[in-house]
């Protein structure tokens, strides 16, 4: 199958009252095994290239290994960068392969986010690439605070920038090592009330997967990005791995202690939001 953009799976999961799962890639191992376990589910993906993940990967590269890995697949996978912070980043990525951009004008004033969100809607558009922003800001656990979405902004930054999907903040937080964020539900059902578009929550990880599935079921969040639980799953079974094989040295050899937990982990989260 070719690789597909956020709309391509957001309509049949808008219908089916569905959410898909946005998993963060750090590299060949961890993309593969996410793409074999949606293939595994049946489920479609958004295979997520952050700013760590391009930090350590050359985009170029991570272009060609996502698009790869979605030509291979028998389910729609949604090559995305996540977190873009400049224009240039977003052209980067377009030239790169990449079929959908988060562009993360958070931090800026409303006026200067619209704008930069608007022009990489702008870009985006003639080459059919799906485009998400990010409005009221999704903080860091021990680091940046959050500021949580405004409703009637969410309501005028959509309408404005043309987005495709929405990122708020509604009680998510990156980086949460434990099921304890509080979505705060009031807030979600006023965003929802004032724009059609579907909603993505950063800070997967951090929500408890019961209230994942209710969410998706119920409300238009359509996307979870889920990163720091599988970082958790890897650290876990690499070092059960090592200590199973105390004398094993070769970095494939020692990786692969870690995929068929990580496997089954991603599946498990993407049948969780599935239908
Ligand atoms: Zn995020």
């Amino acid at each position: 199958m070719s690789a597909a953009t956020l709309n391509d799976v957001f309509k049949p999961a808008l219908e089916g009252h569905y959410a898909i799962a946005g998993l963060v890639v750090l590299g060949w191992e961890d993309a593969r095994l996410y793409v074999e376990a949606a293939d595994e589910t049946g489920l479609p993906i958004i295979l997520h290239a952050g700013p760590a993940c391009r930090r350590h990967t050359p985009v170029q590269i991570l272009g060609k290994m996502f698009r790869h890995l979605a030509e291979q697949s028998r389910v729609p996978i949604v090559c995305h960068i996540d977190h873009a912070k400049t224009y240039e980043e977003c052209a980067a990525a377009l030239d790169a392969g990449f079929t959908s951009l988060m562009i993360d004008g958070s931090a800026l004033p409303y006026d200067e986010n619209v704008a930069l969100t608007r022009r990489v809607v702008e870009l985006a558009r003639p080459h059919g690439l799906s485009v998400e922003g990010e409005i009221g800001a999704v903080g860091y656990s021990g680091g940046a605070a959050s500021s949580l979405t405004d409703a009637d902004e969410a309501g005028r930054f959509a309408r404005d920038t043309g987005v495709d999907a929405l990122a708020v903040s509604v009680g998510n937080l990156h980086l949460q090592t434990e099921h304890a964020a509080i979505i705060n539900r009031d807030l979600l059902s006023r965003i929802e009330a004032v724009t059609t578009i579907p909603l993505v929550i950063h800070g997967g990880s951090g929500v408890d997967p019961a209230v994942r599935r209710q969410l998706s079921k119920e409300t238009r969040v359509k996307k979870f990005n889920i990163g720091t639980e599988l970082r958790q799953e890897f650290g876990r079974s690499l070092r059960a791995h090592l200590a199973a094989h105390p004398t094993e040295f070769d970095r494939i050899k020692i990786l692969t202690g870690t995929v068929d937990p990580m496997r089954h982990l991603a599946a498990k989260i993407i049948r969780n939001l599935g239908p």
